[in-house]
């Protein structure tokens, strides 16, 4: 059969508006923080099956990601978290496309704040409601594909996986089970709100903890002690000092108009029980930003050389040196090329449905692509309708055109990418 037309897949978008609305005002309204995922799972099982798509559901176990735990983070439960993929079977051999992203929350932090029940409702051009923008308006626009592909009777060549995962919010529990139950699709699109850029990049980070070893002694008598606060500040300062450098010298055509790339943040700081007593331990906690290019094991290995060089120049921490050590989950920094035939292919689809040019796009923090991309052989994008400063806000809200014009989008990509079949 010939290719449908753009406006022919506009229009066949346009036809099911009211449809996505109240879809997405469905899947707000059912909750689903990170770790109780079950219900919207079921909703997306449900109506991919319902829709004639082969669903597997599945639940991730604890010795199974044991092994990524530290790219993935400690689990608060494994019970009913299953995560979700509807298969369109291809009628021909071409290429495999995965569209998706993840159906967890951030818990609402503030009631008093939302001028809109984070339940879901429709205002004006804007759903509001928590999830709306991240993601679950991407993960209803990868479930609108298969319908409009069937609105247009196209057959694809290659398989089409709608992909539904829990987790992200932790660290990507469901992407990394999703990986484990062996799917390796030629190319992976995360439907996560990117303002319709192509994000190829997402930025790695580290949690680290230092440790810092005074010794007590009364106030009245502190000449006698050793102060962790004192003996933590050049860490401290040095730790600013090397983001300054490191922001003047590591350079990614990406990433370097960003104010700051690799934000080094002190989050937390533990010392002392009593005012007139000399504390003998500080504790700092704090996440390190990286970019792709940079392996979290040098990464670790410079933090570990830093402090060490600080140490060295004060008589008490040469003898008691800090230590440092990582923990919580670790995100690998990961990257696909602007040239890949994946970015392109998603940023000609944009450019044929909008007639307008999207870029390729950096994160500095990490997503769900970076596990594909450091695990697998497939390679993966980000690409969506959605405005992620909204994300993990009060009053977070999707918008009815830009989400449509991502439908007819990935639409079209998976044409172009899958293939149609001559049957
Ligand atoms: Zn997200």
């Amino acid at each position: 059969m010939p290719e449908p037309t753009t406006a022919s897949i506009q229009a066949a978008v346009e036809a099911r508006r009211d449809e996505i609305v109240q879809m997405l005002l469905h899947l707000v309204a059912i909750p689903s923080v990170t770790g109780n995922e079950g219900d919207a799972q079921r909703f997306v099982a449900e109506t991919l099956r319902s829709d004639g798509l082969e669903v597997h559901s599945f639940l991730s176990s604890e010795e199974e990601i044991a092994p990524y735990v530290t790219h993935v983070g400690e689990q608060p439960s494994f019970d009913d978290r299953p995560s979700v993929v509807g298969t369109l079977k291809g009628r021909g051999e071409s290429k495999s496309l995965m569209i998706g992203g993840h159906v967890d929350t951030v818990p609402v932090e503030d009631r008093a704040r939302w001028e809109y029940p984070p339940e879901g409702q429709l205002v004006g051009d804007r759903i509001y409601g928590l999830g709306a923008t991240d993601m679950k308006g991407g993960v209803v626009a990868a479930m609108m594909v298969p319908r409009i592909l069937h609105d247009l009777g196209v057959h694809l060549a290659g398989d089409l996986f709608i992909n539904s995962v829990t987790g992200e919010e932790d660290g990507g529990l469901g992407t990394m089970s999703t990986i484990l139950q062996g799917y390796h699709p030629d190319g992976v699109v995360i439907t996560e709100p990117t303002y319709q850029r192509v994000g190829v990049a997402s930025g790695g980070s580290l949690v680290f903890r230092i440790t810092v070893t005074g010794k007590a002694a009364h106030g009245g008598n502190r000449n006698q002690g050793v102060n962790a606060i004192e003996k933590f500040i050049p860490i401290f300062q040095d730790l600013l000092a090397w983001e300054a450098e490191r922001q003047a010298t590591v350079h990614h055509p990406l990433y370097d108009h960003y104010e700051n790339k690799f934000p080094i943040n002190v989050g937390s700081i533990r010392a002392g029980e009593w005012a007139s007593t000399v504390p003998d331990k500080l504790t700092a906690e704090g996440r390190l930003g990286f970019l792709p290019g940079e392996s979290m094991e040098s990464m670790m290995e410079q933090t570990h050389q830093r402090v060490a060089a600080v140490a060295e120049k004060d008589d008490w921490l040469s003898e008691h040196p800090p230590v440092v050590e990582f923990f919580s989950g670790q995100f690998v920094a990961e990257e696909i090329p602007v040239d890949h035939p994946l970015t392109q292919a998603v940023l000609a689809a944009h450019k044929d449905i909008s007639g307008e040019e999207t870029e390729a796009w950096a994160l500095t923090a990490g997503t769900d692509a970076r596990l594909w991309i450091h695990f697998t052989e497939s390679p993966a994008v980000l690409y969506g309708a959605g405005l992620l400063h909204l994300a993990h806000q009060s009053n977070e809200y999707n918008e009815v055109e830009p989400l449509l014009e991502s439908i007819a989008v990935l639409t079209r990509l998976a044409i172009d990418w899958c293939g149609i079949a001559d049957s």
